[in-house]
């Protein structure tokens, strides 16, 4: 059977999955790396629901997920979540990082969402190590996969050679 999980090197911003997984903050205002670029390509749509979510439940706690419009984006939804600083180690980031991972896999799930994207979580400004987390995003995935049939495929977007290296090592 083939794998529903695929890996590119690009621009997560012009994918044409249901929906895309934004590296997003606690504040969900927006922010540089993945989620400024996403804001950007996305337009106001994005920024409102995310402003209208936090006066709802006053943003998104790391490791949980909420979801949007995606705007003018070529997908339909933008899932946000927020992945945890790297702060070596010992401060509970694994179990974070995986959980933003699986509330991302879940909230797909429940809006029927069947093709997603996701980004390198945590490993821009929040300096997750890229291999620790290229593991734990793929084990995450998979496991999820194993258990439910609703989403058809995964692709993680690399934007970065390291990142991808790590990806391509894992998955072959
Ligand atoms: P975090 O704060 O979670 O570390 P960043 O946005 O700083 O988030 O980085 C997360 C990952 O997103 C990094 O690996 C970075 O290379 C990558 N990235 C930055 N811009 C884009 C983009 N347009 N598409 C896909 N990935 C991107």
């Amino acid at each position: 059977m083939e794998s529903k999980i695929k890996l590119v090197k690009g621009d997560i911003t012009k994918m044409e999955t249901d929906a895309i997984v934004n590296a997003a903050n606690s504040s969900l205002l927006g922010g540089g790396g993945v989620d400024g670029a996403i804001h950007i390509a996305g337009g106001k749509a994005i920024l409102d629901e995310c402003i209208a979510i936090r006066n709802r439940q006053g943003g998104c706690r790391t490791g949980e997920a909420v979801i949007t419009t995606g705007g003018r984006l070529k997908a339909k939804y933008v899932i946000h979540t927020v992945g945890p600083v790297w702060n070596g180690g010992k401060s509970g980031e694994e179990e974070l990082l995986k959980s933003a991972y699986a509330n991302s896999m879940k909230l797909a799930v429940k809006n029927g969402i069947e093709t997603i994207a996701f980004p390198n979580i945590s490993t821009g400004i929040y300096h997750f190590p890229k291999d620790k987390a290229a593991k734990i995003a793929i084990g995450t995935v998979s496991d999820f996969l194993a258990e439910n049939d609703i989403i058809k495929e995964v692709i993680f977007v690399c934007f970065d050679e390291e990142n991808y290296k790590f990806y391509d090592d894992i998955l072959r």
